[in-house]
Order: structure tokens, then sequence, then C-alpha cells
């Protein structure tokens, strides 16, 4: 066993002289990435990029839309108080691999290199501030980091827009929206975001952070609370969003 071991240990050490630690590919992890300038494997690639939101996709909230007559989630009401969304991908397996190394800090190069497409799918630019989705902070002391203020971080260097990760805050904690429908996605968040006291937001214009967008729910939960400190223009960016499923529930894996 022990011998075993040693061996394999020594493997490694080779391993990381041919292919220099950091340089795996982010979604499978193959040492042997082509590309220095994305970080992932050919097929890894090619395979995110068919994950992107298609250009047929809703203008404002980038579902799917299935007839000419318009965005049916939408028409539905559909990301309440949100202006405008923004993402790069669909959340699927490649793009959901990329979000689950930011969100356990499995493998850092994912969040410059997630925040680089989400800044390059950000085609307006006129805020004042970026705001992530705040954690609890119970939830926050168990996990380290909020996912959501490391990939805001990240956006607003390369934007120049500000980041404020302390002017939202969760004042209730909240189940897992995973595995909840609709409505009770939106019931479950509803009254958990407050802004803080202070008319720091009033007039602002402000995108909020997060790393994935289902039915939105959360993101409009945090929209009411900027709305109702003030601010003028509220936007959402998201590293991935569902394609939506016609105003009724949304498939997701999360
Ligand atoms: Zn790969
Ligand atoms: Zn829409």
């Amino acid at each position: 066993m022990e011998k075993r071991k040693g061996l394999r240990r020594i493997l490694e050490a080779l391993a990381d002289l041919v292919w220099p630690k950091g340089s795996h590919c982010l979604v499978c992890g193959d040492p042997r990435r082509a590309s220095a300038e994305s970080g992932l494997c050919p097929s890894c690639e090619a395979a995110l990029m068919a994950e992107r939101v298609p250009a047929s996709a809703c203008h404002r909230c980038l579902s799917n839309t299935y007839h000419s007559k318009g965005c049916p989630f939408c028409a539905a009401g559909g990301l309440k108080g949100i202006d405008q969304a923004f993402a790069p991908f669909r959340y699927r397996p490649n793009s959901r691999q990329l979000v689950i190394s930011v969100k356990f800090r499995s493998n850092d190069e994912a969040v410059p290199y997630l925040a680089r497409w989400m800044a390059q799918s950000l085609w307006d630019r006129d805020f004042d501030l970026i705001i992530p989705v705040p954690l609890h902070q119970k939830r926050l002391k168990e996990r380290g980091v909020n996912q959501a203020a490391v990939l805001s971080k990240a956006v607003s260097a390369l934007t120049g827009i500000p980041c404020a990760d302390d002017l939202l805050i969760r004042v209730r904690e909240t189940r897992p929206q995973a595995g909840l429908d609709r409505q009770k996605r939106a019931g479950n968040v509803r009254g958990a975001f407050e802004a803080v006291p202070g008319g720091a937001l009033k007039g602002k214009r402000v995108l909020i952070v997060d790393d994935v967008r289902t039915t939105g729910a959360t993101a409009s939960a945090c929209a009411k609370a900027l709305r109702d400190a003030g601010c003028e223009k509220v936007c959402l960016l998201t590293a991935c969003c569902t394609s939506g499923s016609r105003g009724r529930r949304f498939r997701q894996s999360k």
C-alpha cells in the first residue's frame, strides 16, 4: 500500500514538471491545457461555447422565446423590478462546473475567466454601483466566501464600476431555492433583503451580481429592497441563467 502511494507521489511530481500546476483545464481538470489564454482544453471550450445565451433569447430577461409575440416570461411579470438582465452562459454542465469552482474555491482561475465573460456580456455599463447578492451572515461564516461578492469584485476591476458589498444585507435566513417551484421561490426570499439606511442608494443606477439566475426570485427580492431605498435603475448580471420554461417551472440542477 505504502509502495503504491510512493509511486503515485513520484508520478504526480513528474506530471507537475511536465504540466505545471495551474495549467489544468478549468472544466475537466485535464492537465494538458491547450490554450493558455482561455484556460480550457479544446473540447471543453467548444462545449462551453455551445452553452452561450443564444441571440434569439429575450432581449430583456434572456429566457428562450417560443413565438413571435414576445417573451412569455416577461409577459407573466418575470424578473420584477429588474430593468435588464445580462449573462454570458446558460446554466449547463460546463458553465455549472465553472460556477462550482468559484463557489468552493477549487480553482481560483475560474473567477477571472467567468468575470471576463460576464463583463463582455454587459452591453450597458451605465451604472454607479455593482452590488453582489448578499449571503446571510451565518452562511457567510460557514462558507467563508460569498461567490457573488468574489465575481462582483472581479467584474468591477474589469469595468471600472465601483463595487459595494455593504449596502444591501440579507436580514433573514432562507431555505435553499433548489427544489422549490417559482411561486415558492418568490415566497422564500420575500423580505429577505434590506438596504442599509442612510440614503446612499438614492437615485443610484445599480447592477446586481450573482453566479446563477434561475427564476430570478432572489434578484427580484434584492431589486425590491434597492428600489425601496431609492435606486432609479436596477439591472442584473449573472455568469449563468436558465432558459426559462414558458413562465412556469424552471429546470435546473443546482
Ligand atoms: Zn477540459
Ligand atoms: Zn423576457
